[in-house]
């Protein structure tokens, strides 16, 4: 029986286990879904191993392993390594990368018999909210081919919207995961800092970076994270803390005390405002209470989240230099092939903020901008810390407007990072945080995806996925088919 564009990662490792399909049945199944939904340019290459991959899983369930996540397909970011794949972090200056090794989070993927379709496609190295800034092309949102599906992991929101696989792995800086996520109608995990392991994934700004899962349930996020997270000895800020994650009912729910961020509800389109507003019902209807708590430092967070991430990225990039990483440059000497190896690999917004960052980590503006950055950072997180003093969790949109259109916003990087309002402040803070997709917005007769924002604090991720179960028991919250795609 083939697997359809619509089944869960939870029904496809349930029909492999049982004997119904086949590990490479279930491959070829999302080859062709890859294949029919190529205009989306989800993704940036194929796994030419995924066949070997497939077959010595099916080998596995025959020697009798017990396999979490058996034969099933999965997308990841092309900023995570796969040994024998290219991981360009869609760059020309990675674009001929082979990975020598393969990032922890997707062994344990591969260890609990998950098989690698391809590599995902994002904005250049991670930075920007559309996945627009990729050397290889946009990725196109499924809800509206006009549009943007949000980034910067656009092409693993996109690839999972369409039906392409049930889940996929991104990465969120500064939201990453969730924005995207919400603008193509599915679910995105931002998880504590230190309960995914950041081993083999590329950094952007790694006191920020974490690996996080998206889906189209509670259910199949849980059952990613319950393999992918957990300690890693390679990773010096892993947290050992053993994934416990199940999606919740109703009952998880009661008694729940939500906190709105007033912060959050100021500059949101009338159907994000009316989204929030029904899962706010939602949650009273099933017996949350419901308050308003202010963190005042939030409407400093997108200036402090960029004077930190650019820094931290100046200096990560500083090693594509053509000679020890990346491709290499013309030039008759060291210094004049390193510049144009830089100018010719990295496109407009890398080279913006390699700038930016290197200025405001220089003699005499260090103080002025990123330290200053960090104390606004501790600021931040004191505030969320006495917000969980009332509240378990707390709730924003997770954008402030649905999908935006390509090109709307490529020629002003201010307008760009201003979509980043409502998730920054959650990786300056550590916390883990999820976007449910909570309803829609009709825009020039189109429903657009609207996602709604958890938070919660650190280490209770498992928290987030026993509200979001909730919610779908409740009806409020499930990801639809996109239009024309699944199937
Ligand atoms: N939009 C943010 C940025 O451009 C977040 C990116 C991310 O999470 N990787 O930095």
């Amino acid at each position: 029986m083939p697997t359809a564009a619509s089944q869960s990662a939870t029904a496809i490792v349930r029909a492999v286990r049982a004997g119904e399909t086949t590990p490479a049945a279930a491959l070829q199944d999302a080859l062709a879904r890859a294949e029919a939904a190529r205009g989306l340019n989800a993704l940036i290459s194929i796994n030419e191993h995924a066949g070997e991959h497939a077959e010595a899983v099916q080998a596995r369930l025959k020697a009798g392993e017990a396999l979490p996540l058996a034969g099933l397909p999965v997308v990841i970011k092309d900023n995570l390594n796969l040994t024998g794949t290219r991981t360009t972090c869609a760059s020309r200056m990675l674009e001929h990368y082979v990975s020598p090794y393969t990032a922890t989070a997707v062994q344990r993927l591969i260890s609990a018999g998950a098989v690698v379709v391809g590599k995902a496609n994002m904005d250049e190295f991670a930075m920007g909210s559309s996945t627009e800034s990729s050397a290889f092309g946009p990725t196109l949102n499924p809800w509206d081919l006009a549009r943007v599906p949000g980034g910067t992991s656009g092409g693993s929101a996109a690839a999972v919207a369409a039906g392409i696989t049930a889940v996929s792995l991104g990465s969120d800086t500064g939201g990453s995961v969730r924005q995207p996520a919400a603008l193509c109608g599915v679910y995105g995990l931002k998880p504590t800092y230190g309960r995914v392991s950041r081993y083999g994934l590329v950094a952007h700004a790694s006191s920020l970076d974490q690996i996080g899962p998206l889906a189209r349930s509670a259910a199949d996020l849980a059952l990613l994270m319950n393999v992918i997270a957990g300690h890693d000895p390679r990773d010096a800020t892993s947290l050992d803390a053993p994934p416990a994650f199940a999606a919740g009912t109703p009952d998880d729910l009661r008694g729940l005390r939500v906190g709105v961020i007033t912060e959050s509800l100021d500059g949101n389109t009338a159907g994000v405002s009316a989204v929030l507003a029904g899962t706010l019902d939602a949650l009273r209807g099933a017996g949350a209470t419901v308050g308003e708590v202010s963190l005042p430092a939030l409407k400093h967070a997108i200036a402090a989240y960029y004077l930190i991430s650019m820094p931290e990225a100046s200096s990560n990039l500083a090693r594509y230099d053509g000679m020890v990483y990346g491709a290499r440059g013309a030039g008759d000497d060291v210094s004049s092939s390193m510049i144009h190896a830089r100018e010719s690999g990295f496109g407009r917004e890398v080279q913006r903020r390699i700038m930016i960052g290197t200025y405001a980590l220089s003699s005499g503006y260090y103080d002025a901008y990123y330290s200053k950055a960090t104390r606004v950072r501790r600021l931040i997180a004191d505030e969320f810390g006495a917000a969980f003093g009332d509240y378990d969790v707390l709730v924003t949109p997770t954008s402030p407007f649905p999908a935006f259109r390509r090109g709307e916003k490529t020629s002003d990087p201010l307008a760009m990072y201003a979509a980043d309002v409502d998730t920054v402040a959650v990786n300056l803070a550590g916390l883990p945080a999820l976007s449910v997709p909570a309803g829609f917005e009709e825009v020039d007769g189109r429903r657009l995806p609207v996602g709604i924002q958890f938070i919660a604090p650190a280490l209770h991720d498992e928290l987030l996925l026993r509200i979001a179960g909730g919610l779908e028991g409740t009806g409020h919250v499930r990801a639809e088919a996109a239009p024309g795609v699944l199937g």
